[in-house]
């Protein structure tokens, strides 16, 4: 196999992420996609490997995370979905564990993030405050470069019903042609390859940390 970049996925099933993982299969600057998942995908080739962990007990599972040169969480549930205390277990706790066992291994020089618009970790919205703390987290840990995505509304069409999403995507596919309030995933899954690849943005430049609002996501992730 040739030299090129080892990446890592976290959340590799979902829409941003299944997005993501096809637009660095084809990417030729990557040689290795790793994606740590729960459930057997059925993706794996000759360039993406599937690893199996619990992500109840990831610190049985450090060796899924040797290897990766830069890092993707993509992961995240819903209130609806998992409860309160599992919506804050997966898009806290999970996130911020892996985190720190990439920053123990010591090979991840950039870890990206997708959060949320809003993200605010006083905030009183649950959703809002859980992304804030990981964002908190995730920036406190010492990794070399990490990139924060707070995309708005998320434009796909997810086989899952989400009647409250589909009710916003419908009204902003007709009206939000400035992509103040939406973006579509594609656009996003673009964006973390292509930021991957280019030298921070130079307002963002000098900084360890970066966060990238709706608008810096179009920028890098519009063709
Ligand atoms: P999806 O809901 O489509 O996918 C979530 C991913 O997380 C899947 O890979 C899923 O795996 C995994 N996951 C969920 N629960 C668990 C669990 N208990 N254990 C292990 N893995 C789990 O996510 P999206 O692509 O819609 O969103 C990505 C991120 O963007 C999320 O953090 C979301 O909060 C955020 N976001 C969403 C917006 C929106 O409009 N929807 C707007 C802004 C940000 P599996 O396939 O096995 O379930």
């Amino acid at each position: 196999m040739s030299d090129g970049i080892t990446a890592l996925v976290l959340g590799g099933s979902g829409e941003i992420g299944k997005l993501l993982v096809k637009e660095l299969n084809r990417n030729l600057n990557f040689s290795r996609i790793i994606l740590i998942t729960r459930r057997n995908l059925n993706m794996s080739s000759n360039r993406i490997e599937e690893r199996l962990v619990d992500f109840e007990k990831l610190d049985e599972y450090k060796e899924a995370f040797q290897g990766a040169e830069v890092a993707y969480s993509c992961l995240g549930t819903t209130r609806a979905k998992a409860g309160p205390q599992g919506f804050v277990r997966v898009d806290r706790d999970y996130i911020a564990h892996a985190a720190q066992i990439l920053k123990d291994i010591g090979c991840c020089r950039h870890f990206h993030l997708v959060s949320s618009q809003g993200a605010k970790k006083d905030s009183n919205f649950l959703y809002l405050k859980t992304k804030g703390e990981i964002e908190e987290l995730v920036s406190n840990m010492g990794l070399p470069r990490i990139s924060i995505y707070r995309p708005s509304v998320l434009l796909c069409d997810r086989e899952e019903t989400r009647p409250l999403e589909k009710f916003s995507q419908v009204i902003l596919r007709g009206f939000d042609w400035r992509n103040k309030w939406s973006i579509e995933t594609e656009t996003v899954a673009r964006a973390m390859v292509c930021n991957t690849l280019e030298e921070q943005l130079p307002e963002k430049a000098g900084s360890s940390v970066e966060i990238l609002d709706n608008m810096d996501i179009l920028r890098l992730g519009i063709d």
